[in-house]
C-alpha cells in the first residue's frame, strides 16, 4: 500500500512521518502524475485558500477530484475545507463530500485548543478504549452531513468535527501533531 500526502502547502510533513512510523510508504504529491499508483490520499492542514489556488496553478483540480471517485482521501483541517461541498462562500473546492464546513468557526489563531473525544469507529482498528485527543487549531467546523455522509465524532455539545462517506474522511483537527496513529491506520484501513 502507498498512500501520498498532496504537498503544496500547511503540514504535510508531520503526515508523512506518522505514515512512515506505522510502516506504510509514503509520498509527497505536488503534481497530478504524483498520484499515479497510489491507494489513498491525505490533504493537510494548512490555509484551504492556498491549498485550492495552487492546486488550480498545478493542474491538480481535475486529478483530485478523479482521483477521489474512486480511492480514498483524508483531508485534516484545511484539507476538510477543500474536500467538502459547500462552505458558504467561493474558494476552490474539490466538492467531493456532502458536508457543509463553516471555516474559523472556534474563532481566531488565539482561540486554537485541544480536547478528548469519543471515537467510535476507531474502535474497528484498536479496540482501546481510550480517548482520542484532538488539536484544533484555528479550525473548520463540520456544520452538517447530508445524503452518503456520516458523523464520526463531535464535541460534546454535538457539534461535528470529522464525518466519513464511504472511502472519504473530513477531520477538523489534527491526529498528525500527537503520537496517536489511530487515524492513520484508521485512514489507511479505507484506502487497503
Ligand atoms: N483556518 C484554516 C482555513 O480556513 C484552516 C486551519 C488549519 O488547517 N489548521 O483554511
Amino acid at each position: 500500500m502507498k498512500i501520498g500526502v498532496l504537498a503544496l502547502q500547511g503540514d504535510f510533513a508531520e503526515h508523512l512521518v506518522t505514515l512512515r512510523r506505522i510502516g506504510i510508504a509514503a509520498q509527497e504529491v505536488r503534481l497530478p502524475r504524483h498520484l499515479d499508483g497510489l491507494d489513498g490520499l491525505i490533504i493537510p492542514g494548512g490555509e484551504s485558500t492556498t491549498i485550492g489556488k495552487l492546486a488550480v496553478a498545478y493542474g491538480l483540480m481535475e486529478p483530485l477530484e478523479a482521483f477521489g471517485q474512486e480511492k480514498a482521501i483524508w483531508g485534516t483541517c484545511a484539507g476538510a475545507i477543500f474536500l467538502s461541498k459547500d462552505i458558504h462562500r467561493h474558494q476552490p473546492l474539490l466538492s467531493l463530500m456532502d458536508i457543509t464546513v463553516e471555516r474559523n468557526a472556534f474563532g481566531r489563531q488565539v482561540s486554537s485548543f485541544e480536547t478528548d473525544l469519543d471515537v467510535p469507529a476507531l474502535r474497528r482498528i484498536d479496540l482501546q478504549e481510550k480517548p482520542y485527543h484532538a488539536i484544533f487549531i484555528r479550525a473548520p467546523l463540520i456544520e452538517a452531513v447530508h445524503d452518503a455522509a456520516e458523523a464520526l465524532a463531535c464535541l460534546p455539545d454535538g457539534r461535528i468535527v470529522a464525518a466519513q462517506q464511504g472511502r472519504l474522511l473530513a477531520t477538523s483537527f489534527h491526529p498528525e501533531l500527537t503520537q496517536d496513529d489511530r487515524f492513520h491506520r484508521y485512514f489507511a484501513s479505507l484506502a487497503g
